[in-house]
């Protein structure tokens, strides 16, 4: 990556840090850890919504981080509760989430979702440009939360460089038209002089809506899109893992002793076979669809019975509808399957119900002899990614739905179809009769990809390619 020079202004709907029981703390996650480096280095400010405590002391809405040896400025945008309710819970993650997954029949709208999206997205907006005055800065948005804010950004200070990364699908154009605010969000968009996503089939179906729905000049092949005298850039970079954390992980004797620890808490019969699935508890992770396969599986397969045990990592994320009636949905199947096929001394699913360290699931992710993921459709999934870089032992095999964007950006992976019950459970049997040679075979040819492509050349890419809009 060169050396990214100029102003940096971040701004997601997450904070980098959060202060709990008087402490800052540093938030766990991908973009954080990517991120986090570079406004250190760089310096600059990463503006976002408050969460967490307020500082008892001085300003509440700027705190200086990390709090050990401050280096950039964290701007806090304390929004009122029906803001954001309306903004977040409402218009981002019950319109626009299912929309763009194109789970339509949870798309839910109403018209206080829009307007508090608006305003919301108009604050963040005020917050950069309190910042930047007239002067350039390079400023960049983060995901679906803020599709209005380029536009405002522009149009009072021309001299800023506006780039927004969409870290979820973007539907094909024949769902997209299911939102009646189509042609604001796009042109919020179109504000922006860089727009990237995970896939180029999410690029390619972002310039076809932009194409009908406001006849812009867009140029498929190399990605621009041309709208009211300006110029949008529109590029895939698949967003990454940071490899090599994992990989250390992973391979420290403190994870060997974790797993160790795991397998006793569990009761894990010593000679059998472990999978793991590890998602947010979100009816896009396909964890029904799972759940049937694993139940077939056993009964396909009786002599796997006590051979093989599921660990089912489900952390429970938004406390609101329709994920309240999925949780109970899929922890009614986990009971069914345990009932079912249960002994005295053996459950085949194991059931955890909590978020895990990082640390933790390293361990977990090299112990385990198989993964699944099973998303009906997903932008990325860092859980496949972060499951190859732990793999000590190259005796892994990842079962990734061909519906997650990592099926994309991942050689070497078993490709499922989660809607296709009968042969998802077939995979899981073949996955675990591959001779090692072939699943280490597999594993070495998604590690050699993922070593090139970690977290920090996806920061590099999009960094670079802002100094060449430059
Ligand atoms: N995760 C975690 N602890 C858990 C379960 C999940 O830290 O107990 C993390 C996981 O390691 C990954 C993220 O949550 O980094 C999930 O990202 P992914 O892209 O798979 O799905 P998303 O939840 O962003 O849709």
């Amino acid at each position: 990556m060169s050396p990214f020079n100029g102003k940096l202004v971040i701004v997601s709907n997450r904070e980098p840090y959060v202060r709990r029981k008087g402490k800052l703390e540093k938030t766990a996650g991908g973009l954080v850890s990517a991120l986090d480096p570079i406004m250190q280095k760089n310096g600059g400010i990463w503006i976002a919504a408050g969460s967490g405590e307020r500082s008892p002391v001085g300003d509440s809405t700027k705190t200086t981080v990390p709090p050990d040896a401050p280096a950039y400025v964290q701007k806090s945008i304390w929004l009122k509760e029906a803001y954001e309710n309306n903004y977040y819970h409402g218009y981002s993650n019950r319109f626009l989430w299912p929309l763009c997954h194109m789970t339509l029949d949870r798309v839910f709208l109403r018209r206080a979702y829009w307007s508090a999206y608006k305003k919301v997205n108009s604050l963040f907006a005020e917050a950069v440009l309190e910042e930047t005055g007239d002067e350039p800065a390079v400023v960049w948005l983060q995901d679906y939360h803020l599709s209005l804010c380029a536009r405002d950004l522009k149009e009072k200070n021309r001299k800023l460089v506006v780039l927004q990364f969409w870290h979820i699908p973007w539907p094909p154009h024949d769902i997209f038209r299911i939102c009646p605010q189509r042609k604001e969000i796009l042109e919020g968009l179109l504000a922006n002089d860089l727009i990237g996503f995970h896939l180029d089939s999410f690029c390619q179906n972002f310039m076809t809506c932009v194409d009908r729905e406001l006849g812009a000049g867009v140029d498929f092949k190399e990605g621009f899109v041309h709208y009211k005298g300006h110029t949008t850039r529109v590029k895939a970079f698949p967003i990454s893992i940071d490899f090599e954390w994992f990989a250390r992980s992973a391979s420290s004797p403190k994870a060997r002793r974790t797993w160790e620890r795991f397998r006793k808490t569990l009761k894990l019969p010593q000679d059998g076979y472990v999978g793991v699935g590890v998602d947010r508890l979100e009816y896009t992770k396909g964890l029904i669809k799972r759940l049937e396969a694993i139940d077939l599986f056993f009964t396909k397969y009786p002599r796997y019975r006590r051979r093989f045990t599921f660990i089912q990592i489900a952390v429970p994320t938004r406390k609101v509808e329709p994920y309240l009636s999925y949780r109970e949905k899929v922890e009614a199947l986990v009971a069914k399957i345990n009932a079912h096929y249960g002994e005295a001394d053996w459950e085949p699913i194991k059931y955890i119900d909590y978020k895990l360290s990082h640390d933790d699931l390293a361990a977990i992710y090299d112990g385990v002899d198989l993964a699944v993921v099973s998303s009906i459709y997903d932008g990325m999934n860092l859980v496949a990614k972060e499951y190859i870089a732990s793999q000590v032992d190259e005796k892994g095999v990842l079962l990734l739905s061909e519906f997650a964007g990592a099926a994309e950006a991942i050689p070497g992976a078993m490709l499922i179809n989660p809607y296709d019950t009968e042969c998802f459970a077939d995979a899981i049997k073949q996955a675990l009769q591959l001779p090692a040679s072939e699943k280490q075979k597999m594993i070495r040819a998604s590690i050699a990809y993922l070593r090139e492509h970690d977290i920090y050349r996806w920061v590099g890419d999009i960094l670079d390619e802002v100094e060449r809009l430059k």
